[in-house]
């Protein structure tokens, strides 16, 4: 065992994303993944970047780290097509928040308020120029907000190129290889248990997602308060006929077009642990919601019903940071925007690690808050 490498806890978006720039700074990395690297909330998620469309009123701090890994994003796709060769598809089509009823209406329009208000660009659209923006929409579509700056990318590919680049730089991705525990000695990590052995590191990421929380072995003043937030999603197949090209969203469901023809609607938000199968009453919810803002959806073939589980700290906020344990550091709870934050999360975190050195933007999301 070389007691030089990082050890990862956790394949997905955030634990590859770190590996893959903690190689690229020369470090070495060993990331272990309790079943397939990227295939939990990563894969099944809907890879829309909308900062502003999530914008939430007592949330500041979250917005200008969302807005902050919207710019580093076409850097992070460049970086990642160099050392992987695969496109993330990072698509600037902008994106469409739109109200079916009058209720709706009422809501967008206090949504819309409160973004002119912290100079966030967005536009009012009547009904029909919505339409005429988007001519698959509902005739009774009553009113839209036009957001030129919230993208999307196809997370699928983002977890494939994360997964190339990391083996291409000399990582290695251990699969079925779940933690057991990790190994703390004087307030120090010492390594951790996979396979029923211990191996030796001086330092661990802890970034498996909603299962961080139980992890064994950690003091309860490091544990993070995680939770899984349930997410059934569904993926349709485009036709020729059907033409959406922007993301849409509506207060309880959204649209997802990808280039490979895959259209994402999703998705349900759910307490309900780790509940891991689809529900009919799930489909049947965002199928009707989705049909009645886009009605064309009625004779797509319904292709994929995934779960997956979001990661959800105490605040909703998600947690960026060294801890009190000598090195152990933390990157979970991104909730309903890991794909969003993957490049913030993964500087930041390579630059802590390396440096020892957190910026401005990053210290709200110490696991210290929790503290307080
Ligand atoms: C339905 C849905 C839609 C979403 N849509 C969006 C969106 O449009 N935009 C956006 O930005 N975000 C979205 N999200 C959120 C985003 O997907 C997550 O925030 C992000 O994927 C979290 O990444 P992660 O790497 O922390 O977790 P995961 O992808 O869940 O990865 C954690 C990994 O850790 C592994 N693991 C667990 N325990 C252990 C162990 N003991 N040892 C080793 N490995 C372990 C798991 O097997 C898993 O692969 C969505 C989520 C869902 C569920």
């Amino acid at each position: 065992m070389n007691d030089n490498a990082i050890a990862i806890i956790g394949g997905g978006v955030i634990g590859l994303s770190i590996g893959w720039q903690l190689l690229r700074h020369g470090k070495q990395v060993e990331i272990f993944e309790s079943k397939e690297a990227g295939k939990s909330a990563s894969w099944v998620s809907a890879g829309m970047l909308a900062p502003v469309s999530e914008a939430g009123f007592e949330e500041m701090d979250l917005l200008n780290l969302n807005l902050e890994s919207i710019k580093q994003f076409p850097k992070f796709a460049d970086e990642l097509k160099e050392d992987s060769g695969i496109d993330i598809d990072f698509r600037t089509e902008g994106t469409m928040m739109i109200a079916v009823d009058r209720d709706q209406a009422e809501h967008l329009r206090r949504l819309y308020e409160f973004r002119k208000k912290i100079e966030l660009p967005v536009e009012w659209l009547t009904g029909s120029e919505a339409r005429e923006r988007e001519p698959e929409l509902s005739p009774a579509i009553k009113s839209a907000v036009w957001i030129p700056n919230d993208y999307q990318v196809d997370n699928r590919n983002l977890i494939l190129a994360l997964i190339e680049a990391v083996k291409k730089r000399g990582g290695t991705i251990h699969e079925h290889t779940p933690v057991e525990s990790v190994s703390v000695s004087d307030n120090t990590i010492t390594g951790i248990f996979v396979n029923g052995e211990s191996k030796t590191y001086r330092k661990v990421v802890l970034a498996n997602g909603a299962w961080a929380r139980d992890m064994k072995g950690l003091p309860e003043d490091v544990r993070p308060p995680v939770r899984p937030v349930k997410g059934q999603i569904l993926t349709l197949r485009m036709t020729k006929e059907f033409t959406l090209q922007k993301v849409l969203r509506s207060q309880k469901v959204y649209f997802a077009p990808k280039k490979d023809g895959r259209l994402i609607v999703g998705a349900t938000v759910e307490e309900k642990g780790f509940e891991s199968y689809p529900t009919a009453g799930g489909v049947k919810f965002i199928l009707e919601e989705a049909w009645e803002a886009v009605p064309g959806i009625y004779d797509l073939p319904l292709e994929e019903i995934n779960v997956g589980f979001r990661p959800s700290s105490r605040d909703n906020e998600p947690i960026i940071s060294d801890t009190s344990v000598g090195g152990l550091y933390i990157a979970t709870g991104h909730f309903r925007h890991g794909i969003l934050l993957t490049p913030v999360t993964a500087y930041e975190m390579t630059n802590i690690i390396i440096n020892g050195k957190s910026s401005e933007l990053i210290e709200p999301f110490s696991l210290l808050r929790f503290k307080q």
